[in-house]
């Protein structure tokens, strides 16, 4: 795995901001949804809650008020079965009225006027003679059957009453009418003591839209003042209805969560008006809850994603940044320690943790293996590099004498022939046979043969400057080259090897023996090359050969013909050509 696959994982990439991010997201979703939702309901629950109470509290209202007046009328009628009534005799009529047993029974000041059948007023319960009480019924509706209520109508001080009739059955006298006047007053008790909320309050209409009863008795009371005035209109008091709550704004720029309820019996409509300001409070209060339980439950939801990372993320990233070490090759990092976690983080590092050291331990045990390997391959490097150093050694030297052999002569006369031109200095051939060999072999033996080349070599070797070279370059022949050397100094040398040969002996078996070598000595000529170069010496050798032996023969150049230059170079161009192709130097 390439190291640069384990990139920092960038926030946007991690599964784990993101699931987290989806969680709270998700969570904050549902959490507000459901708030906006539970607040909604709460909301629409107060406003129903509010309705109904106020809607209930103005039907107790109403039926008190309905009672109150039918209490009246009952009160009237049963009055008008007394026999002091029915006796419609004016002494025995008014001082029953006026007994404090009846006064009691109209607290609000109430008139009560005994009518005979003409509708002149036989007496009524006041105590004052002059009173005269006018009450705008009809006379001749009234029956004996039910109280005749009169519509709305405002006494002399303008409050709002209403007259009840019933028939007085006298079948002596005749029919005549008991007729009271019901001040709303005894209402505005009831009224007052019906709270809507803390600051709610009661109005009362009759069917005209006019108002019976305001808690601002000086303002709404003190004439004839409508509904609409209030900021109510275009309604029809009979039929008018509120359902579900409603809010209405009125002329005193208050909105009210306003109920009203009428009563047909009793021409009475109820209005109920709470501010709406006091509903608000509750609303807020469900607001302020709702928002507690918001913000609440998002605070849980971000410590929740705080815990997430901490317990998850962080772990995680650890993980990752080891993992990004030990494929960097650091190997020698601490475990990873989430403390004591059995959960699947735990597992996990506790996982990554034994994999890390079987991977330590392995890179350990193929180190060792490795270095052990090349520690061997090391020394079968260094045996082959011995070996072939020997194998170099021994496919350059001739192995009787020890002498390089005739290819190491090859590659050392193609250096000289280079260094030769550079420096434009010659050098010499010396062409060595050893004289009669054949005999000593066939005399005293192949042995005795092999130790005469030994010490002839061993000789001519001692001989040798520092930079001349001796080979073995047939069976009994030699050939030195002779660095930096004119044809006259190669003679010199030539002449001290066939000498030192000559005086050398050595004893094989009980066997003095002694040898003379025959020698060629030549210039090497760069026209001819080396090869026949070499040839010229053998020539010189033979000649010596020839002439009896134990001699140094100098091959004069001039002996060289143009015949044999043609020779050579024609030679030396298919020898170069052949060069070109194997990039070899001289190889006779
Ligand atoms: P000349 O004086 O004319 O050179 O006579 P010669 O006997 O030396 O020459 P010839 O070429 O007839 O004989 C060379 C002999 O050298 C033949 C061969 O058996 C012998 N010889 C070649 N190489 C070796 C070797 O490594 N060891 C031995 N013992 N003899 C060898
Ligand atoms: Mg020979
Ligand atoms: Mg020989």
């Amino acid at each position: 795995m390439a190291a640069n696959e384990f990139k920092t994982i960038r926030i946007s990439k991690s599964i784990i901001f993101k699931s987290i991010v989806l969680l709270i997201l998700s969570m904050s979703l549902i959490v507000i949804a459901g708030t906006a939702f539970f607040t909604q309901r709460q909301l629409s629950l107060i406003f129903e809650w509010s309705h109904n109470n106020n809607s209930s509290l103005l039907q107790q209202a109403s039926m008190s008020a309905h009672s109150e007046m039918q209490r009246f009328g009952n009160t009237l009628e049963l009055l008008a079965k007394t026999s002091a009534i029915q006796s419609m005799i004016h002494d025995t009529a008014a001082s029953y009225l006026k007994s404090y047993n009846i006064s009691s029974l109209f607290i609000s000041g109430e008139m009560v006027s005994l009518f005979d059948r003409e509708k002149k007023m036989i007496c009524d319960n006041s105590m004052l003679t002059s009173a005269q009480v006018t009450y705008p019924i009809d006379f001749s509706r009234i029956t004996p059957h039910r109280p005749l209520i009169s519509p709305w109508y405002r006494d002399e001080n303008n409050t709002p009453t209403r007259a009840f009739g019933t028939a007085v059955t006298d079948l002596a006298a005749g029919d005549g009418s008991l007729v009271g006047n019901f001040s709303s007053k005894r209402l505005w008790k009831i009224f007052s003591e019906h709270h809507i909320g803390q600051n709610g309050f009661l109005v009362a209409i009759n069917a005209n839209g006019e108002i019976i009863y305001h808690p601002e008795l000086k303002k709404w009371l003190n004439g004839t003042h409508k509904i609409s005035e209030l900021g109510i209109s275009n309604i029809d008091p009979k039929t008018y209805e509120i359902v579900t709550a409603t809010f209405i704004t009125l002329n005193d720029g208050n909105t009210y969560l306003t109920n009203y309820v009428y009563d047909p019996n009793y021409d009475l409509g109820l209005f109920s008006f709470q501010p709406q300001a006091e509903i608000n409070k509750l609303v807020t209060a469900v607001i302020t809850s709702s928002i507690i339980i918001l913000v609440a439950s998002i605070i849980a939801l971000l410590f929740t994603a705080i815990w997430l990372f901490f317990i998850l993320g962080r772990p995680m990233n650890k993980l990752i940044s080891h993992i990004k070490q030990i494929n960097n090759g650091d190997l020698d990092i601490d475990e990873i320690n989430v403390g004591r976690r059995d959960d699947e983080i735990g597992q996990l590092s506790k996982a990554f943790n034994t994999m890390h050291a079987t991977i330590k331990r392995q890179i350990c045990e193929l180190n060792a293996h490795r270095n052990m390997l090349e520690q061997e391959v090391k020394e079968r490097t260094r045996e082959l590099e011995i070996a072939n150093a020997k194998l170099d050694i021994i496919s350059r030297t001739d192995e009787l004498t020890g002498l390089p052999n005739r290819r190491d002569m090859n590659r050392t006369i193609n250096n000289e022939i280079g260094r030769s031109e550079r420096s434009k200095k010659p050098f010499c051939f010396i062409f060595i046979d050893i004289d009669h060999f054949k005999h000593i072999n066939d005399t005293y033996g192949h042995n005795c043969g092999d130790k005469v080349l030994q010490e002839v070599a061993h000789t001519i070797r001692g001989l040798l400057r520092r930079y001349d070279v001796l080979a073995r370059y047939g069976g009994e022949e030699f050939l030195t080259l002779l660095p930096e050397t004119d044809l006259d100094g190669a003679a010199v040398v030539a002449e001290r090897f066939r000498k030192q040969v000559e005086n050398m002996e050595f004893m094989y078996a009980d066997y003095k023996i002694k040898v003379t070598i025959t020698l060629g000595v030549t210039r090497f000529d760069p026209k001819l090359g080396a090869s026949r170069s070499i040839q010229t010496a053998d020539k010189a050798l033979y000649e010596g050969k020839d002439s009896g032996r134990n001699k140094v023969i100098i091959w004069d150049p001039s002996r060289t013909t143009e015949e044999d230059y043609r020779a050579a170079a024609i030679e030396l161009a298919e020898e170069q050509k052949a060069n070109k192709r194997t990039k070899k130097g001289f190889n006779p």
